[in-house]
């Protein structure tokens, strides 16, 4: 009773690792070579900076208390 164990895939994984760019969700390089990471590349940073900065993020101030004056 001999069962020869075959069919095992060695798949070379590659050393780069992807990821989704929150951006666009193409596969972003994460690499220290990929100063746009985690974004897929310069583009997508600058657009989600810029949208960071142009969003005005206006916060809906705390409403003034009642004034109770009498
Ligand atoms: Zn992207």
């Amino acid at each position: 009773m001999n069962k020869p164990e075959s069919g095992r895939t060695d798949s070379a994984s590659p050393a780069v690792s992807t990821l989704p760019c929150p951006r666009c969700g193409q596969p972003a390089r994460w690499a220290t070579d990929n100063p746009a990471r985690p974004f897929c590349s310069e583009r997508c940073k600058l657009i989600d900076l810029g949208a960071w900065a142009t969003e005005s993020h206006r916060i809906p101030g705390d409403p003034l208390p009642p004034q109770d004056d009498e």
